[in-house]
């Protein structure tokens, strides 16, 4: 695969992380920037994005495994760190198909009281 763009600047998620567009951000190291969604689905919902830009999984090959190992290994702890002991979901979406807005990949962390809000039916 080829060699994704650092930063897109027409990308939402890029400006957001460059600090262009203001997030209320949980987390941020070297590689990721983790941010508060700002249409949540349940009580805590945020989102943990690599700095580079990386369009979505379906852009991703082997030279994406360390990345992506290091957003999945960082959700555990920021988490706990929104107060959910508990347990939480973890939702990608990917493609049109997949119903993804942004095109820079990210994690979802939703949980909370019916992590999924409406999104999901009652189970009978
Ligand atoms: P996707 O469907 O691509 O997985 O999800 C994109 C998410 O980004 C949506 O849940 C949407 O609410 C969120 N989002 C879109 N624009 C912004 C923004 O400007 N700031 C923040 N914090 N979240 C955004
Ligand atoms: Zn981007």
């Amino acid at each position: 695969m080829t060699t994704p763009p650092a930063h897109d600047p027409a990308c939402i998620f890029c400006r957001i992380i460059r600090g262009e567009l203001p997030s209320r951000r949980v987390y941020e190291d070297d590689d990721l920037f983790a941010f508060h969604d700002i249409h949540p689905i349940a009580p805590v919902h945020f989102m943990i994005a690599p700095k580079l830009h990386v369009e979505s999984l379906a852009q991703c090959g082997p030279a994406q495994a360390p990345l992506l190992g290091k957003m999945l290994a960082k959700a555990g702890e920021l988490a706990s760190g929104q107060g959910l002991a508990d347990g939480f979901r973890t939702i990608i979406n990917t493609g049109r198909g997949g119903g993804q807005e942004v095109y820079h990949l990210h994690i979802h962390i939703v949980g909370g009281p019916r992590p999924l809000g409406a999104m999901l039916p009652r189970q009978a």
